[in-house]
């Protein structure tokens, strides 16, 4: 691709790196960033700068939060017996979409996947641990709720295999989710019965 200019060009390189935009898009919002009012461009520019300087992780579930522990960690309302295990932070947003789940999360950041290079010690499972084996944890069951794909189940394997002696119930949500599919997109219907229905592990 030719550009008339250095500084679309390096725009276009900056924003055809994120996922799922590739030269020709990014060229279609560079142009329309020039187009724009440029209070709204400077507007973008420093919504992302703060959300890359001032972003955390819960200190507790590792969910995305602006505070040291997450809204959800922090409420007097929720279950604190019970965790729901998922991926990422969409997974905590879908689910509580469902309104259909009061306990606590823990967002393990990912799943493993030999292929991609993801081993569990890339993963907050260590730190899942520690929050099941500390002694103030009034924790009684454990939900596995990841994505019914192959890194998802081995994913779940691992951490039962690893936490199947505490004294827990764990468990695993039903099979409403579409298979390959992942959570996020399960419609919330689906979704809120799939953690209602949910089975023992075995
Ligand atoms: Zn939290």
């Amino acid at each position: 691709m030719e550009f008339p200019s250095k500084l679309i060009e390096e725009a276009v390189n900056q924003i055809s790196k994120l996922p799922g935009i590739g030269r020709k898009t990014a060229l279609r919002l560079v142009l329309h960033l020039i187009k724009d009012r440029p209070e709204n461009t400077y507007a973008l520019t420093e919504a992302l700068n703060n959300l890359r300087s001032r972003i955390r992780f819960c200190a507790s579930c590792n969910n995305i939060s602006d505070m040291e522990l997450c809204h959800i960690c922090a409420s007097h309302k929720r279950e604190r017996s019970i965790v729901c295990v998922v991926e990422d932070t969409r997974d905590v947003m879908a689910i509580e979409n469902t309104a259909q789940y009061t306990g606590l999360y823990h967002v393990l950041g990912g799943v493993i996947s030999p292929i991609n290079g993801v081993g569990p010690t890339d993963l907050k499972i260590d730190s899942l641990i520690g929050r099941l084996n500390n002694g103030q944890s009034q924790i009684k069951e454990v939900i596995l709720a990841l994505s019914p794909t192959m890194e998802g189940d081995t994913t779940a394997f691992y951490i039962n295999k690893r936490i199947k002696d505490l004294p827990l119930k764990i468990s695993v949500i039903a099979r409403g989710v579409p298979v390959g599919g992942d959570l996020e997109y399960a419609d919330e219907i689906t979704l809120g019965r799939s953690i209602l229905g949910r089975t023992l592990f075995n």
